[in-house]
Formats: structure tokens, C-alpha cells, sequence
């Protein structure tokens, strides 16, 4: 009896030792945001051994899912490494009467979505391997390529635009192939003229009673313009008021929109991946009419900033963002000297 008592607490052990996750003992709330990353990256990486869904696929939903939390007040911030968020109903499902229900049998008796990922016999909600398991699952069942992945992301949000984010954010950590794309610029060369002051919510002189949604940085034509963030480009052309513009879309699902300028860069496409720092076009002076209608006002880049909440879009002050990248690149430049 004895013997047989030494035997379970042992394998008891050995099954508890294995499923504590390596360096998961420390609250995630005490890592360095490198030690997040790694650890992020290793969840996936797991995730992906066991579903074959590839990392970046978890990564970008992670990611859009990590923006609506910051968005969405309804959405409590994420305890854990992963942000991927299940209501109690979504989870255990929607007849369920228990809403912590954690036992893998009765959510799916109840048609929840809950999984147990890490093999403890519980399906958490809170648990990070368990939520990851669950999302990567539900991938896998549609299939492994890209239109696979877009119909999946299609039925689950029901929503093209939140299709389109996450697919350009699985495009970014698939060309960079890291986690850590936290990065910022100054979009003009610091060593240009150029001046700017705070005009958001200013009215404009063109186009109606539209207020202005940006700062616009006053350069001389064909200043470099440079991508300000790690993402994709998601609209490149012409627009009546902003002219020849460009917008990249980075990985805090924010929407960068580039105006009135004088041509792009060469190589800059559509769903073209940037880095801080590329070039992507030149100031100018277009819009304010039909396309190529041109020096209606002075040469400037107007920079605006719009913030996805999984629903709709809205502009945000860009003006305290561009002063802390501005300062950050003359620190930059310094150390180089
Ligand atoms: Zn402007």
C-alpha cells in the first residue's frame, strides 16, 4: 500500500513538474518585455508543434486581439502572456449554467469553445496554454493555408477589416521573424528643415466642416518620408483631400495615413512590410481635387494616427507620439557621435 502510495506521488510529481511551463514561475507582470517575447514566442512555437498552425498565425491573432483589450473597456487587460480574450459564455457555452466551468466534457456537452491545452485535465480560460490550444484548434480545423487562415478569421470575427489586420500582422512577424517590433521614428530625417506645432481638432479650409484629424510637418519638397512603425502598407494612392498618400498599419493595430505628397518610394506596394525608417515616400503638396492637382497649399506631410477597436476606427492626437519619437532619435543620434 505504502509502495503504491510513493508510486503515485511520484508520478504525480513528475506529471505536475512537467506541466509547469519553463519560466512561467515568475507573474508575468514582473518579465522584461524580452523575457515576455521569449516566452510569448515559445507558447507559440509549442502551440504550433502540436496543431501545425504556424507561429506567426498565433502571434498576429494574439497581437490584433492584445489592441482590442487596449481599445474595448469592456475587455479586462490580459493576466497572462496571451491576449487572445473568450467570454465565460463563448467559453463553456451559451446554456452552460456554469460559467466557470472549467471540465473539458461538460463545456463541450455545452458546445463551449474551452479546451485544455496543457494536459492538466482543466480548461481555463485563464490559463495561456489552454486559450492558445483553443484559438490554435479552431485555425486548424479550416486548414493550413493562407485562404484557410482568412476564412477561419472571417467566420470567427465577421468582420473584413479585422481579417485584413491580422493578416498583415502575420506578415510582419513572418518577414522579421521575432516578437520584438516595438520600435519607433520620427518620420522626416532630423538633419531636414522642418517645423510642426499641435493642430489636431483645428478646422480645415477644404472639404466642409471636417476637423483636422493629424499635425501637419511643414518640409520642403521631396523631403524623405520614412514608415514611423513595424507594419504593412494598406492603402497606397490617390484620395481627393490627402492627395498622393499611404497608409501602414502596425502591430498596435493603429493606422498611419501619410498626406499630400509629392510621389512614393520606389518598391513601396500594397502589402509591402516596413521598418522604422524606411522610406516609403516624399513630401509634397497634393490633393484638394481631382488626382494630381498639386500646390494648393504649402509643401507638408500630414500625419494622422486611427486606432482599430475590432468595430470601427477613430483618429487620436498624433501630435505627443511624433515629440516622444522626435526626442528619441536626436538621443539616438547622439550616442552615435
Ligand atoms: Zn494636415
Amino acid at each position: 500500500m505504502k509502495r503504491i502510495a510513493i508510486i503515485l506521488l511520484t508520478l504525480t510529481s513528475i506529471l505536475f513538474v512537467q506541466h509547469v511551463p519553463e519560466g512561467l514561475a515568475k507573474a508575468s507582470n514582473e518579465l522584461s518585455l524580452e523575457e515576455k517575447y521569449e516566452q510569448r514566442l515559445t507558447l507559440y512555437e509549442k502551440m504550433e508543434a502540436i496543431t501545425n498552425v504556424p507561429w506567426y498565425y498565433l502571434a498576429a491573432v494574439d497581437t490584433y486581439e492584445r489592441g482590442l483589450r487596449r481599445a474595448q473597456k469592456d475587455r479586462p487587460a490580459e493576466e497572462g502572456l496571451i491576449a487572445i480574450y473568450f467570454s465565460p459564455q463563448q467559453w463553456v457555452g451559451p446554456l452552460n449554467p456554469d460559467l466557470e466551468d472549467t471540465n473539458p466534457l461538460s463545456i463541450s456537452m455545452f458546445n463551449g469553445v474551452g479546451l485544455d491545452g496543457n494536459g492538466d485535465g482543466v480548461a481555463d480560460r485563464n490559463n495561456d496554454e489552454d486559450v492558445l490550444y483553443t484559438f490554435a484548434r479552431y485555425l486548424e480545423s479550416y486548414g493550413f493555408k493562407e485562404e484557410d487562415f482568412r476564412i477561419a478569421l472571417w467566420e470567427y470575427y465577421q468582420r473584413e477589416q479585422s481579417v485584413n489586420i491580422i493578416y498583415g500582422h502575420a506578415n510582419v512577424y513572418k518577414t522579421f521573424k521575432t516578437l520584438d517590433l516595438d520600435d519607433h521614428t520620427f518620420p522626416l530625417p532630423l538633419h531636414h528643415n522642418y517645423s510642426y506645432r499641435s493642430t489636431w481638432g483645428d478646422r480645415r479650409g477644404w472639404g466642409g466642416r471636417r476637423i483636422h484629424e493629424g499635425t501637419d510637418i511643414f518640409a520642403n519638397y521631396n523631403v524623405p518620408v520614412m514608415a514611423t512603425a513595424y507594419g504593412i502598407v494598406e492603402i497606397k494612392g490617390w484620395n481627393k483631400y490627402g492627395g498622393w498618400r499611404i497608409g501602414v498599419r502596425d502591430l498596435d493595430n493603429v493606422y498611419h495615413y501619410y498626406a499630400h505628397l509629392s510621389g512614393f518610394e520606389k518598391g513601396v506596394e500594397k502589402g509591402t512590410v516596413v521598418a522604422p525608417g524606411d522610406v516609403i515616400g516624399y513630401v509634397g503638396s497634393s490633393g484638394y481635387g481631382k488626382p494630381g492637382t498639386q500646390g494648393k497649399f504649402p509643401p507638408h506631410l500630414h500625419y494622422g494616427m486611427y486606432r482599430d477597436n475590432g468595430y470601427t476606427e477613430w483618429s487620436f492626437d498624433p501630435y505627443p507620439s511624433l515629440k516622444s519619437w522626435e526626442r528619441k532619435a536626436y538621443q539616438e543620434r547622439k550616442k552615435k557621435k
